[in-house]
Formats: C-alpha cells, sequence, structure tokens
C-alpha cells in the first residue's frame, strides 16, 4: 500500500482538501510537511534532524518505528543526538516513576530549545492519555509543540502540520477508538526481524495495571492485512517477525469473522521467507489448547512462551483479578510441555502486592522451582494511581518486599542457569542478531527458544540462521562455534 505514494504526486495547493480517508489523509500532511522542510534545507543548507526516543514495551517500540518512518519520508534526517530539530518521545506510565523520567527530561530538552528555537517536541504514548498529565505539561511546559496519546499514533504528519500552520501547540488525544492505521511507512531498527501489531489494548484490567485505561478496549486488526504486512516484510528481508498485543491470546474476539489466534499463525506459517514467528504477550487465562497444538505442529512458531504468572498465590492472582489460579497455571504449564517438552518458559512476576504474606510468596517460589523457568522478569510492586490496587490496605513496607524481590531473583537465577543449559553439546539454528560489542571477532545471535549464544563471525552473518554447535553454557547464555550443516546432530 504505502509504496504507491509519492508525495510530489499530492496536490496540496493552498486550495486542496485534505482526504478524509486513512492513510491517506496523513500522506497528504506528509506531503505539506515536506514543503516545510524544503525551506528549512534552503535556508540552513542541510535537512532537518530527527531523534525519537521510546520508553516502555516492544509495542511502543513499532509505533516509534513508525513515527520515524513518518518523519524520514517527510524528510527529516534520524540522528542519535537529543540536540535535534524534531524531538519525539513516545513515553510508558506502566510505572509511576516512569512520568517522572519524562519530566527530568523535558527540563533538559526547554535548555536546548532555548538555543534552537525552531526545535519542535513532541510528546505521544500512554502517559499522553492521563488528563492530568496533559494539563500539567500544557501549564508547566509550554514550550512542548505536539502532544497526542496512543490511539492516533498514525497522525503525527497532520498535528505537525497544524502546528507548523497554526504557530501553536497543536494537543490530540483520543478517549478511545476503533481506527486501525497501519499502512504508514516505518524505519525499521532491525532489518531482518520485525514487530508486527495484531491487536490493540486490553480488557482484562488486571488490579494493579493501567494499561487498559491507557490503551483502551481490544481491537484486532484483519489477518489479511496482517499477512500482507508480513508478506511485504518477508519481500524485504524480514526472517523473523514477533507478533505483537497486549494479550495475543484473544486475537480476532472484535473481527467481523472471528479467527482464533492459532488460525493467524497457521496464516503467518505459510507466508514464504519467513522462518521464526514469535508473539508477546499470553495471557494464562486465554491459552488454548488449539494454540498449544498449533505451535507444537508448526516448523516456524519458535519454541519460546512468555507466559506472566505475576504471583503463585491463588489468593493474591484473585486481588490482582488474574483469573486463574496457582494449580489452573501449573496444569497449563503441563499441557504445554506434555506438547512441547524443549519448549523455553519466560515470564513476569510481582512482589509485595499489597496484602502478600509470607506464605504468599513461598506459593510464588513454588511455583517458579516447579515450573523452572529461563528466566522470569521480576518486578516490585508498584503502586499506580489510577488503578484498583492503589487504593488497596496492607501496603507491603518496603523492606519486606525488597528482602522477598533478593530472595527471588537468587531463586531464578539459580534454576535459570540450571534449565538454559539444555541444548548444550548440540548443534542448533542460531539467527545471528548483532557483532559482539564485548568480543571483537565474535558475533551474538538467537536460538528459537531466545537464548542468547555469542560464535566466532563477522557482520557478514547478521541476519542469516547458522548452524552453531553449543560449546560451553555460561548461565542464560551459550559460548558457540559455527559448524557446516553436514554436522548437524539430528534432534
Ligand atoms: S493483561 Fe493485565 S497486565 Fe497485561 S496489559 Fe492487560 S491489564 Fe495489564
Amino acid at each position: 500500500m504505502y509504496n504507491e505514494f509519492d508525495l510530489d504526486k499530492i496536490d496540496i495547493d493552498i486550495d486542496s482538501e485534505p482526504p478524509t480517508e486513512e492513510p491517506f489523509r496523513q500522506y497528504y500532511f506528509m506531503a505539506k510537511c515536506r514543503d516545510w522542510v524544503r525551506a528549512f534545507e534552503q535556508k540552513n543548507g542541510r535537512c532537518p534532524t530527527a531523534f525519537t526516543q521510546t520508553f516502555g514495551c516492544q509495542m511502543n517500540a513499532r509505533d516509534s518505528e513508525k513515527l520515524m518512518g513518518i518523519l524520514t519520508e517527510i524528510g527529516f534526517c534520524e540522528t542519535e543526538d537529543e540536540n535535534a530539530d524534531f524531538v519525539l518521545y513516545n513515553t510508558c506510565t506502566v510505572r509511576e516513576n516512569a512520568n517522572q523520567r519524562v519530566y527530568g527530561r523535558l527540563g533538559y530538552l526547554s535548555t536546548l530549545k532555548k538555543k534552537n528555537p525552531s526545535m519542535l517536541i513532541a510528546l505521544c504514548g500512554c502517559m499522553m492519555q492521563e488528563p492530568d498529565v496533559v494539563a500539567k505539561i500544557r501549564k508547566s511546559y509550554r514550550f512542548v509543540d505536539i502532544i497526542f496519546g496512543t490511539h492516533n499514533i498514525f497522525r503525527l504528519a497532520e498535528l505537525m502540520w497544524r502546528r507548523l500552520d497554526e504557530g501553536k501547540t497543536a494537543v490530540d488525544i483520543w478517549e478511545d477508538t476503533s481506527l486501525i492505521v497501519e499502512e504508514l511507512p516505518s524505519e525499521r531498527k532491525y532489518p531482518f526481524k520485525s514487530g508486527v501489531n495484531i491487536m490493540f489494548g486490553c480488557n482484562n484490567f488486571c488490579s494493579y495495571c493501567i494499561v487498559p485505561y491507557v490503551r483502551g478496549r481490544e481491537r484486532s486488526r484483519k489477518p489479511e492485512d496482517i499477512v500482507s504486512e508480513i508478506r511485504r516484510l518477508s519481500a524485504s528481508g524480514v526472517v523473523e517477525v514477533m507478533l505483537l498485543g497486549q494479550n495475543v491470546n484473544s486475537y480476532g474476539k472484535t473481527l467481523d469473522t472471528p479467527v482464533t489466534f492459532a488460525g493467524l499463525l497457521r496464516q503467518v506459517e505459510s507466508v514464504e521467507g519467513i522462518r521464526r514467528i514469535r508473539f508477546m504477550t499470553s495471557h494464562p487465562k486465554d491459552l488454548s489448547d488449539e494454540l498449544i497444538g498449533a505451535m507444537a505442529a508448526s516448523k516456524k512458531v519458535c519454541r519460546h512462551l512468555h507466559l506472566p504468572v505475576q504471583s503463585g498465590s491463588s489468593r493474591i492472582l484473585k486481588a490482582m483479578n488474574r483469573r486463574y489460579t496457582k494449580e489452573q497455571y501449573l496444569e497449563l504449564v503441563g499441557r504445554i510441555r506434555a506438547a512441547m517438552p524443549d519448549i523455553s518458559l519466560t515470564t513476569d512476576i510481582i512482589v509485595g502486592f499489597p496484602g502478600e504474606t509470607e506464605e504468599d510468596f513461598q506459593e510464588t517460589l513454588d511455583v517458579v522451582r516447579q515450573v523452572g523457568f529461563d528466566s522470569a522478569f521480576t518486578f516490585i510492586y508498584s503502586k499506580r494511581t489510577g488503578t484498583p490496587a492503589a487504593a488497596m490496605e496492607d501496603q507491603v513496607p518496603e523492606d519486606v518486599v525488597k528482602d522477598r524481590f533478593d530472595r527471588l531473583l537468587k531463586e531464578v537465577q539459580d534454576i535459570s542457569a540450571r534449565v538454559c543449559a539444555r541444548d548444550l553439546h548440540r548443534v542448533k539454528d542460531v539467527l545471528a542478531e548483532s557483532v559482539d560489542d564485548h568480543s571483537a571477532g565474535y558475533v551474538t545471535g538467537r536460538l528459537d527458544n531466545n537464548t542468547i549464544v555469542h560464535f566466532p563471525g563477522d557482520a557478514s552473518l547478521i541476519g542469516s540462521i547458522v548452524p552453531v554447535y553449543l560449546e560451553e553454557s555460561r548461565g542464560f547464555y551459550y559460548m558457540g562455534r559455527m559448524v557446516s550443516d553436514g554436522d548437524r546432530i539430528q534432534d
């Protein structure tokens, strides 16, 4: 779709009306903004630079690739330096301190803007979906030029034009939307792999989580749109896709013709050139036997599943509104392992949820021991204003939480070092992702179960999947050496 657009062919004369339909409307405004860029180049003898900073999750990272795609389509040159002509923060608000970080950085940006008054500053993402945040920015950070949210990420060009044309801060926050606009340019971070948004929003309302309030209700992209995006990605050299959603397991429920997530996986599997399919994030209550079957039967779906448990205590899981019990989680893991014995399981765990007792915490440790996770993202509970949990009694004292956090981390790391060595002395396929920053002459890649491998090689290997003999396990990663296909020990 989008590479059919030639901005120079779009009529942007003074009396032309912008199209109402998306994404055509945004290409119209990209063309308008491009005029401003050309004037800037004539005046300054260089192209204007753009910098984006992403806070938070992989969905934000994917959105930022599109935001930079729009900026480069308009004519900006991407820079790694915050001292740029256009600076955009794509914000996160999952934890209270995330907001403080952004306010801190805005202070620094204001000093840069004093030196470069034509600099444009834009803020978008989850934090901007909070009305009190927008009010604070409009009052105390008046130098911010554009403010928009999570539902209208695609409108960057239109809002930039409004700012340039009207000369005042452009603010555009949507309460919610059913609109999905994905056919936009994007500047991907990696040429060989890409995130693909398959759905937006979340209906689960876990009591500690702000996401449903800032990302809105669940809405799924049509499978044909997802598959055609993945075909385009494959044609441009992508071999691995990460299907993204706050809760991918409830994919398809809002479609006119519902399609299950397992059904979507089967469609994506048929795309030529794609060798690996990953997805996140899964919610245990929606992970079906159909999905387990589809994963086990697939040649491309990676043997890694991120399955947040959050707590091992059924009492705490109830207070978290997770809608499964400890037993149900363990039983689900049993079914997954029965179908895919070599699968790598990772998880998220919160310590110190209001009311958590030592017994509850022991239940969490018990789940960690029983499952044997490859790794776990462990978080200290963070009170998030606007969530039901923030109003709960029995906030756990900090020193108690810290002690439990340290004990959990030790348990997780001990187990991780043991289970991550499962493929030692075997030949496994590794997707080479980057040259190793720490050891010259080495590259870094990942097994399909997401474990990191370092092995001798150079940049010419990046993006290819090569057979590597795993010589040594060093806790959560391997050292290896590339071998020829003939040396592969059949699994
Ligand atoms: S599933 Fe729960 S934790 Fe995850 S985004 Fe939705 S509400 Fe938040």
